[in-house]
């Protein structure tokens, strides 16, 4: 499983994880939900350790890492290697794709298991090739990713997560930037990857898909978990109604 405990995460004098604790089962989806500013992206960014929390415990599969600090404010205990190792089990989409402009789609892919494991380029081709497959992107290997559309860059994006066999994928609204008509190409590779047994956190403002993918649902609140559950659980719940279903 993946377990986010008391998760507290300050930028200054500004608390934005109140102490967030969240479990997610192996071969599960949870997705976020919340309002702007409410500190989701904050979150996954900790999952990730792109962010370092101030405070509470991560633990992915077998690796545990408790954040604190000493009393100057600085952050202690943490093992560099335990970290890296950490962040190798985690792979994360974002809303931008943040492809490498200057790698060809199969460079893109290939780069960080080669650089991160260590793995050689014949190996990596190949499991970047069998990724490409995946989401429908093979036919595009040697295109350079300024010559796809937006769709067709976060499909790539997906393959080079994916090619780091990570144990947690974590999807930042990676609709979000899409135009309208390219959006279900990629909540189709999303769900595929749900029904395949991923484990999965999903950030989204897509609602309906939220609800149909998700075997838990989490409302953020001002950094605090508001409400969570099955996805009808969540919807019901008079505290989030609000923002999931507003009054129209
Ligand atoms: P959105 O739906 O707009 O993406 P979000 O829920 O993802 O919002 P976050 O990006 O996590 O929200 O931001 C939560 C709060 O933390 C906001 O008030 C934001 O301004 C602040 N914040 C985020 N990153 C930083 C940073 N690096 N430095 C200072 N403040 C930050
Ligand atoms: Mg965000």
């Amino acid at each position: 499983a993946v377990v986010a405990d008391h998760l507290i995460k300050r930028f200054g004098e500004l608390e934005v994880l109140k102490g967030v604790s969240l479990s997610v089962a192996e071969g599960t989806v949870t997705s976020i939900i919340g309002a702007s500013g409410s500190g989701k992206s904050t979150l996954l960014r900790c999952m990730n350790l792109l962010e370092r929390p101030d405070r509470g415990e991560l633990a992915i599969a077998d690796e545990a890492i408790r954040f604190t600090r000493n009393p100057q404010g600085d952050i202690v205990g943490l093992d560099r290697r335990q970290l890296q190792r950490l962040r190798a089990k985690v792979a994360m989409v974002f809303q931008q794709f943040n492809l490498w402009p200057h790698l060809s789609v199969l460079g893109n892919v290939i780069e960080a298991p080669m650089r991160v494991k260590g793995i050689s380029r014949k190996q990596a081709t190949a499991l970047g090739e069998h990724y490409l497959e995946r989401v429908g992107m093979a036919d595009k290997r040697d295109a350079y990713p300024a010559f796809l559309s937006g769709g067709q860059q976060q499909r790539v994006a997906i393959a080079r997560a994916l090619a780091m066999e990570p144990r947690l994928l974590l999807f930042d609204e990676p609709t979000s930037a899409l135009d309208p008509e390219r959006v279900n190409e990629v909540l189709g590779v999303i769900r595929g990857l749900a029904d395949e047994g991923r484990t999965m956190l999903l950030v989204t403002h897509e609602m309906h898909f939220a609800r149909e993918v998700s075997d838990q649902l989490v409302y953020l609140d001002q950094g605090r978990i508001a409400a969570e559950g099955t996805p009808q659980d969540v919807f019901d719940d008079p505290r989030c109604r609000h923002f999931v279903a507003p009054a129209a």
